[in-house]
């Protein structure tokens, strides 16, 4: 697609929001663009070995402050010619216009991508700073998700918050502000990482009681290091409960048993989320694969497979810790 013009995207393929509203679970995983070779590297077998669990589809984080915009681009458009992979593009509004903005979705459509998960995104310096839009920009995720939907037919997610916002007043403000992006046309959510099933429930009954029925999917982040999940928490505005740090600070050294800790953690919050009735499970993998699929094999093993085309091979299981570090995501 050209800039300026409309996007022109299949008609045919799998839908995310046509698998949530068959009532089938959606399984799926989140990566981000490596930096550097070594990360290309383990993104790669990642990629390969959950592409064998068959998810309902992969997302591709879009780089704080819209920095690496080509990485992101040529990641989304690897994964949708070279694997069987269903991709969502992540998007933010920071620092871009509305024309960069059009030229970006332009280029998912021409690599044959229909969906994407609209944000606002934080100012460049961190979630801390003031927001400043881009002067010919948006301030709101809301007017993204108008503005993409206005171009073509694409399927459009959103951010949701369980614990709040770190700049919204309150819970409440939260849901009205998810009800206005439903309005706007989203069809489904993706929360931000949380460790009680309680703050999600919540949320899905407040967002109930204002009439909408967008089908919120549990974003769920493995904890396998003790200080990166304090920096990510506080990042995300999302407080590590008590019993979590209570069980996972005596063993900050010992990377295997924070690890192991953080699968059954991670399990029995999924578990209990499946139980109370969420419409599926969306991995925030950090590039890896490993704590994703022991929980998978502890949690989507005994509930059924991904709604998607195939099965999952669940001899893919064994899960050997990854071998290296691969960074963190610039965004999330
Ligand atoms: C699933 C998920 C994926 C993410 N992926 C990425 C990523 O790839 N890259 C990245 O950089 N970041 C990512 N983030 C982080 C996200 O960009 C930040 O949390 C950001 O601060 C909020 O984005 P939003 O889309 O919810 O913004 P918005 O919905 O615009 O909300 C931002 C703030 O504005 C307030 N607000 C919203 N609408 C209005 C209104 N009409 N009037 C007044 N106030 C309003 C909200 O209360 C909130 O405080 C992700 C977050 C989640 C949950």
């Amino acid at each position: 697609m050209t800039r300026g013009a409309g996007s022109t995207l299949p008609t045919s393929g799998s839908s995310i929001p046509d698998v949530l509203a068959s009532g089938r679970r959606s399984y799926s995983f989140e990566f981000f663009p490596p930096k550097n070779a070594e990360g290309e590297i383990a993104l790669w077998k990642a990629i390969r070995r959950l592409e064998s669990y068959h998810p309902t589809f992969v997302s591709i984080t879009y780089g704080a402050g819209g920095g690496n915009r080509g990485g992101v681009i040529e990641l989304t458009k690897r994964i949708a010619e070279e694997t069987t992979l269903l991709p969502m593009a992540h998007l933010t509004c920071v620092g871009h216009s509305r024309a960069e903005l059009r030229q970006v979705i332009g280029a998912y459509a021409d690599a044959g991508v229909r969906h994407v998960l609209a944000l606002r995104g934080d100012p460049p310096g961190g979630p801390e700073q003031v927001w400043e839009r881009h002067p010919d920009g948006f301030d709101h995720a809301v007017e993204l998700v108008e503005f993409i939907r206005s171009l073509g037919r694409f399927d459009v997610a959103v951010a949701a918050f369980p614990d709040k916002h770190p700049g919204s007043p309150d819970v409440e403000f939260d849901t009205q502000v998810l009800a206005a992006k439903a309005d706007a046309g989203a069809s489904f959510a993706i929360t931000q990482l949380f460790f009680d099933p309680e703050p999600y429930l919540r949320l899905v009954d407040r967002l109930a009681a204002t009439g909408r029925a967008l089908p919120v999917i549990p974003g769920i982040m493995p904890i396998t290091n003790v200080s990166q999940i304090k920096r990510m928490a506080s990042f995300s505005g999302a407080p590590i409960p008590k019993r979590v740090l209570d069980a996972i600070e005596p063993y900050a050294e010992d990377p295997d048993a924070v690890r192991e800790i953080g699968i059954e953690l991670a399990s029995r919050l999924c578990t209990d989320l499946l139980g109370a009735g969420a419409p599926g499970l969306h991995f925030m993998t950090l590039n890896r694969s490993s704590a994703t699929r022991a929980i998978y094999a502890n949690v989507v093993a005994s509930d059924g497979p991904a709604a998607s085309p195939a099965a999952p091979s669940m001899a893919a299981t064994a899960s050997a810790p990854d071998s290296s570090s691969v960074g963190s995501p610039a965004g999330r």
